[in-house]
């Protein structure tokens, strides 16, 4: 797979003031390659999947565009009437990949009857899940689901996915989104970005600290990350830490300040 980042879209939509603000940021990213577009229902109560709506509106055509749907929606015809929705406020009459957010009480082989309803129906070319262990992906292969992607949590702080969940998805083709690249929470990202090997390898890439922590994602293999940004400088930083090249010598010390997994764990999720 090219490396590649996409855009998060969590907390826009929330505050009208913002919007115009929101929605170029998505069109700056878009503008220097960054065209998938990660979104879901739950975020602002569809008021992100607005602000997509209207960054991407003369452009869809060069836009992946991702939603998720909400595990209470996702029965057989919940999945699709939400689906619906989603599309009216993203003013467009498909999405390429639509995600179950999570796993909720709806069983699995309902949703996946939805989706694939959908794909005849030509509202969504793929589907996909969210938050899903190991244990949840084999069930859903066991049901013939053609589940084109897995997002979940992954960054350099939190790597239990390496374990099995990674290599499972690897071997099978299957795309990871790797959601909350640079820690969502605000202060937990002031102390990630803080560490003294970020800090020196950003140092000697001439790089950030964020942009060093987003190369490394760059090189895990079959792994598309999606930070959020709403600066531009941050945009560009972004879209820029994809030419960064860490060296062995570079990935070792990183390694050592956050150890790869050393046993299974359940998975990570926010
Ligand atoms: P994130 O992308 O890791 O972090 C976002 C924060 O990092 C924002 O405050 C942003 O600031 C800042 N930032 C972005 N680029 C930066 C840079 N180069 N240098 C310094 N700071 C930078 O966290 P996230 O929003 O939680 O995750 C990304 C996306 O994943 C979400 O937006 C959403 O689409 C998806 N997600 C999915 C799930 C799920 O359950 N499937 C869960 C969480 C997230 P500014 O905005 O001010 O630029």
């Amino acid at each position: 797979m090219t490396p590649q980042f996409g855009q998060g879209t969590w907390n826009m939509g929330e505050d009208p003031a913002r919007r115009s603000e929101e929605v170029h940021a998505l069109q700056l990213g878009m503008d220097l390659g960054m065209t998938m577009i990660d979104t879901a229902e739950m975020y602002a109560d569809g008021g992100a999947e607005e602000v997509v709506g209207e960054a991407i509106a003369d452009r869809r055509s060069q836009v992946y565009l991702v939603s998720k749907v909400y595990p209470h929606n996702a029965t057989r015809r919940g999945v699709v009437q939400a689906c619906e929705r989603s599309l009216k406020r993203l003013k467009t009459d498909y999405l390429n990949l639509y995600l179950l957010h999570w796993r909720g009480n709806v069983p699995l082989a309902e949703t996946l009857e939805g989706f694939e309803r959908l794909k005849r129906d030509g509202k969504i070319r793929d589907y996909g899940v969210s938050n899903f262990d190991t244990a949840d992906m084999e069930e859903a292969l066991a049901l013939k689901g053609a589940v084109m992607a897995n997002q979940v949590l992954y960054n350099l702080k939190r790597r239990g996915i390496e374990w099995d969940l990674l290599p499972w998805c690897r071997e099978r083709g299957i795309p990871v989104m790797a959601y909350s690249p640079l820690e969502s929470d605000r202060k937990e990202q002031q102390r990630f970005l803080a560490e003294p090997v970020l800090q020196q390898l950003a140092q000697q890439h001439s790089a950030t600290p964020a942009q060093i922590a987003l190369a490394w994602l760059a090189h895990q293999e079959g792994v598309v990350a999606i930070p959020k940004a709403m600066r531009p400088e941050h945009i560009r930083a972004n879209r820029a830490a994809l030419d960064i090249r860490l060296t062995a010598a570079d990935l070792a010390a990183l390694d050592k300040s956050f150890p790869p997994p050393r046993r299974a764990t359940p998975l990570d999720m926010l």
